[in-house]
């Protein structure tokens, strides 16, 4: 079955969903044969105000619940998540590509990352402190920080949003998101889960619009106390730059160039099934994709021999077809970088040892890659190739690979693979990253902390360390008169 129901997208504000002010649109595409599909409401500035009146508003009702309460209403929309997600699923594989398998666990993550910020804003603790007057009470208490702005980009459609609408809403603070244009539909339905569950009107805004001028408009206005964006790092220095202008929070959660060291002791089978599985979901357009695969020369032919079987295994296809495990590129624009990436490795003197190409010229299918001998001045060994690209180079000894590893200004996920302690030490505490995951796939799951350092941006996304940005904390002195 290929063929599936699409819908259009409006603009949810104030607990209403409605066209655009003037009723501009923007097409929506299908990435498996590059059909419009659908449209999306283009927000104006009047409907970015509307929005922002809301948001204050709702902040104002949504802070005086409990969190008790706000727990609740949260559980129901994950309930509703759950209850709904093959029908969100079917929407997110039209609009981005990805398998439908991975879309459903998408979306079944989902309800998971609600129900756990749901519980998490229920230990949101104060404390006393004891005083330097036995007459006096001094407590710490944390409050919501206000209206939150975010935007989301379009590689993970509804996990990019409900990571930041989960830690915003569980704290109290009211929420508009400018979610991906590209991939609209399936985020529309995560926000209309918690529409449907009861938060109140005004809590929740959903925008969508030229990207630039939304987020200059919102970061700078003055009803917005938050930021936070996922995305590039040059976007995201750009925005950053603008919230400190302006004094507001932000968290940045944005790209990476995960290293893979595969040690002289590891178990090389292993680090294949998990590496291989893990660099070609969501054909490689995910922030902590393994992208420099850094192989002890004693395993490296082994090792890529096997990765390039896994990557010739894979079924590229439309992903609502049965049995495809790699489907097309999110847009057009991933072709042509893919198609330039490779183009330079070539020339640089690396190994093709499959893929490399485009297949077809309907939609944007990329042939499953494995590159070696991978010079280091090659393009793909410097920048987020942001697609089903893995780049092999050998090395001889961990201290040289770690080097490596923390050669590029990126910092956000990072893998290995060995059965030494010693290594595993070394490895725990010299890695420059914000996740490490040694021996295993990637597991981002809630109640870890997810986040870079360096260039990868700052702030966490998952964990008690993700209610923090959200919160601001006041301290409280009372004398006994
Ligand atoms: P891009 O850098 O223009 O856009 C990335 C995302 O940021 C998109 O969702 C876009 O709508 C948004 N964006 C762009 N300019 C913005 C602005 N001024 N204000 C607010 N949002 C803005 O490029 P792209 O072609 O969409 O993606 C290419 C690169 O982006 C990839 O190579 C990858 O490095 C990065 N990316 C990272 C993630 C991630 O999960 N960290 C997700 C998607 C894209």
């Amino acid at each position: 079955m290929t063929a599936g129901t699409y819908q259009n997208t409006r603009l949810y504000i104030n607990g209403e969903w409605c066209d655009a002010e003037g009723g501009a649109t923007i097409d929506v595409l299908n990435p498996a044969t590059g059909e419009k599909i659908g449209t999306v409401a283009r927000a104006s500035i009047g409907d970015l105000d509307r929005a922002l009146a809301a948001a204050k508003a709702g902040f104002a009702t949504w802070r005086r619940m409990t969190a008790l309460e706000r727990a609740s209403l949260m559980r129901k929309a994950a309930a509703i998540v759950r209850e709904r997600a093959d029908s969100i699923a079917r929407l997110m594989t039209q609009e981005q590509g990805k398998p439908l398998v991975e879309a459903r666990i998408e979306v079944n993550s989902a309800a998971d990352i609600i129900e756990w910020f749901a519980d998490e804003g229920r230990r949101v603790y104060g404390r006393i402190v004891p005083p330097r007057n036995v007459n006096a009470q001094q407590t710490v208490v944390k409050e919501p920080v206000g209206p939150v702005a975010a935007f989301t980009p379009w590689n993970f459609p509804v996990n990019q949003v409900v990571r930041k609408l989960s830690a915003a809403l569980t704290t109290g603070c009211s929420f508009i998101v400018k979610a991906p244009e590209e991939t609209p539909a399936s985020p529309a339905e995560l926000i209309r889960a918690f529409a449907d569950a009861g938060v109140p009107n005004g809590v929740l805004g959903l925008v969508f619009g030229d990207p630039p001028e939304i987020s200059k408009y919102l970061i700078s206005h003055p009803v917005i106390r938050k930021v936070t964006f996922t995305g590039s790092t040059a976007v995201g220095k750009q925005l950053a730059a603008l919230a400190g202008q302006h004094m507001k929070r932000a968290t940045m959660e944005l790209g990476g160039h995960a290293p893979v060291i595969v040690a002289e002791d590891a178990d090389v089978e292993l680090a294949v099934k998990a590496a291989g599985a893990a660099k070609f979901r969501n054909a490689g357009q995910v922030c902590i994709s393994p992208t420099r695969f850094l192989v002890h020369n004693s395993v490296r032919d082994d090792f890529a021999k096997a990765l390039v079987k896994h990557a010739e295994g894979l079924s590229v296809g439309d992903g609502l077809a049965e049995g495809t495990t790699l489907g097309p590129l999110a847009n057009a624009r991933r072709i042509t970088a893919m198609t330039s990436v490779i183009e330079n490795a070539r020339k640089s003197g690396a190994t093709v040892a499959t893929g490399g190409e485009r297949i077809g010229s309907a939609g944007n299918f990329f042939a499953p890659t494995v590159l070696t001998d991978v010079p280091l001045e090659a393009d793909v060994f410097n920048n987020e190739p942001f697609g089903p690209v893995a780049a092999i180079r050998g090395f001889d000894s961990l201290e040289d690979a770690i080097k490596e590893a923390n050669r590029l200004p990126y910092g956000l996920a990072g893998y290995a693979f060995t059965r030494s302690f010693k290594n595993v030490h070394l490895l725990t505490n010299q890695l420059e990253v914000g996740m490490l995951w040694i021996n295993q796939p990637a597991t981002p799951w809630p109640e870890m902390p997810f986040g870079g350092v360096k260039d990868s941006g700052y702030g966490s996304e998952g964990g008690p360390e993700a209610l923090e940005p959200y919160l601001v904390t006041k301290s409280v002195t009372v004398m006994a008169v």
